[in-house]
């Protein structure tokens, strides 16, 4: 039985704990990674803090790059000592991922928020029970996480392993929306609200796709800098205006395009009215489960606005992430940038240092 260290989430907000626990079985259509490193998302706070309530103790982490190390008996294009991203899970048999929209899985909360396989079972134990994984199908906050084929990315081997985790969640979900689920327009206005890791892989993807303006909007200078670093032709620091006023004034009526990145209701009203005639709004910052916004019935009739809510970039990961490293091998796509590694046992500054607006994209490296 395999024994390894892994950083088990115990109750509400409480720090990461890390030790060892044991894998009890590999199943037929599963790949064990020994984990390079792990990108740390708001979405890793959230399932901590239990606004999305996951089942306790748990290993959190859905940003994992690392090498095969062993694969069940039906895994057929996946090979040991490739390497891989892992992205989030999918079932393979519903209505969506039969239309090739795994995001929008029919299973997608039970498959990625369910502590488990799709049978209710965990993979992982330690002396007092069994701990809940399965996490974004990898749990990869642990120097080994279980996989399967629908999440498992493999990639070049002529890049940073350790820089590739986030690509797996947030940075193809900002670069996703714009690309893939919002097709901003080349020529077009583009407004995103919130600079996180989410946020300005938006602003990246956006200066790719050919828009002419690119709003960005925070309340962290640092962060408001380094999306004009990355292509924001404008940014608004929305302590200090009316931001609704100054994008219309900016855009000379209202932007075509919004993306909503900060989780807050009260900035995606914002982000709705200050879109233009037929602006589209994308919805991507989750707030905890239940919480409401409003917005103008009107005010989103008259001028034909659409609201979309977009979860992972509307990304099939397979085409997607490979689509993003050669983008950066190119020069077009720094999302390094945003990147500042941690060690293991630093998981808890990382996670600090997140929430404090200090680091943009932790990522904790695991193993060699
Ligand atoms: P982050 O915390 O790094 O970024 C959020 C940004 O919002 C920060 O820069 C923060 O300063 C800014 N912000 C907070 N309050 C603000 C305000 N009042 N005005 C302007 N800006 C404000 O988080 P992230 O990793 O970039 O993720 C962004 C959101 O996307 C989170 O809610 C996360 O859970 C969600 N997410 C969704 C998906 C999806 O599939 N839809 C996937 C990944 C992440």
């Amino acid at each position: 039985m395999l024994e390894f260290k892994a950083a088990i989430t115990k109750s509400k907000g409480a720090p990461f704990e890390i030790h060892n626990i044991k894998l009890k079985e590999l199943k037929d259509d599963e790949i064990l990674v020994k984990i390079c490193a792990a990108g740390m998302c708001h979405t890793d706070m959230v399932a901590r803090d239990q606004d999305y309530q996951v089942p306790l103790p748990i290993v959190l982490g859905h940003e994992g790059s690392g090498i095969v190390e062993k694969v069940g008996a039906s895994v057929k294009g996946v090979k040991v000592g490739h390497h891989v991203v892992l992205s989030f899970a999918s079932c393979g048999h519903c209505k969506s991922c039969l239309k090739a929209e795994p995001v929008y899985c029919y299973n997608f909360f039970p498959m990625n928020f369910g502590g488990a396989d799709i049978s209710g079972r965990t993979s992982l134990r330690d002396e007092s029970g069994d701990i809940h994984d399965h996490f974004f199908g990898q749990s990869s906050f642990a120097e080994y996480a279980i996989a399967s084929e629908r999440n498992t990315v493999v990639v070049p081997e002529d890049v940073p392993l350790e820089l590739l985790g986030p690509l797996g969640c947030g940075i193809q979900t900002g670069a996703g929306a714009v690309m893939n689920a919002l097709k901003v327009k080349n020529g077009s206005t583009f407004v995103v609200f919130g600079a996180g890791a989410v946020g300005l892989s938006a602003v990246m993807a956006a200066k790719i796709m050919g828009a002419a303006q690119i709003i960005a909007v925070d309340i962290v200078h640092e962060r408001l800098e380094t999306a004009l670093s990355l292509g924001a032709t404008d940014v608004i620091n929305s302590k200090d205006i009316d931001v609704v006023d100054a994008i219309r004034k900016m855009t000379g009526g209202g932007s075509d395009f919004a993306l909503e990145a900060t989780g807050r209701p009260e900035i995606l009203r914002w982000a709705i009215d200050s879109l233009g005639i037929k602006g589209t709004c994308g919805i991507v910052g989750a707030p905890a489960l239940g919480v409401e916004s409003n917005f103008d019935v009107n005010g989103v009739m008259v001028p034909g606005k659409t609201i979309k809510g977009i979860i992972e970039g509307e990304s099939i990961p397979q085409i997607f992430i490979p689509e993003l490293i050669e983008h950066y091998k190119a020069g077009r796509f720094p999302f390094d940038k945003l990147i500042k590694f941690y060690n293991f046992e630093d998981i808890n500054q990382a996670a600090l240092d997140s929430e404090k607006g200090i680091t943009v994209k932790p990522v904790i490296k695991i193993q060699n």
